[in-house]
């Protein structure tokens, strides 16, 4: 495997994205909606930080952005297939006897992959449709390889030619 293109840290407990619940006006909403928004902008800052990159800001409907004139349509790093790699470092329980998580004090691998990819969708990838390949570890500290010693992830992306 090639060295990634792209590799983030981020800090901070890891969210979920995909547990919805009923509103009282029959809405649904993400059960863990605050979380869910604070851990999505940290993944989000982390990427813009690193690549020196900013929101796509809309000039009327002129399709270019405001302050650097790249067209939407490209107005992010990587424009082909992605490959998209995520280490989630989690909390340890006091209780936990297994050294992976692997009860419900986490959220599902699947959901963790959801926020990050969508969080990183107009900052390293157009679309996160572009990721083929995505893979996404949950690990508790100093556990994994690439794990954290605190809540956060590793983010890697390679482009896939
Ligand atoms: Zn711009």
């Amino acid at each position: 495997m090639t060295a990634p293109l792209i590799t983030l840290t981020v800090r901070g407990e890891p969210a979920g994205q995909g547990n919805l619940k009923g509103t009282a006006g029959g809405k649904l909403r993400h059960a863990n909606g605050r979380d869910l928004h604070d851990w999505r902008g940290r993944v989000r800052g982390a990427a813009l930080d690193l690549l020196g990159a900013h929101e796509y800001a809309a000039l009327g409907k002129s399709g270019v952005c405001a302050l650097c004139s790249v067209p939407k349509t490209q107005h992010a790093e990587l424009l082909g297939a992605v490959r998209l790699e995520a280490v989630v470092t989690v909390a340890r329980p006091k209780t936990a006897r297994s050294n992976w998580p692997i009860t419900r004090s986490s959220s599902d691998w699947d959901h963790y992959g959801r926020a990050i990819g969508d969080a990183l969708t107009g900052v390293t990838y157009l679309d996160d449709s572009q990721v083929v390949d995505g893979r996404c570890i949950t690990t508790y500290p100093y556990v994994h390889e690439l794990a954290l010693g605190e809540p956060g992830a590793v983010i890697r992306l390679w482009a896939v030619t």
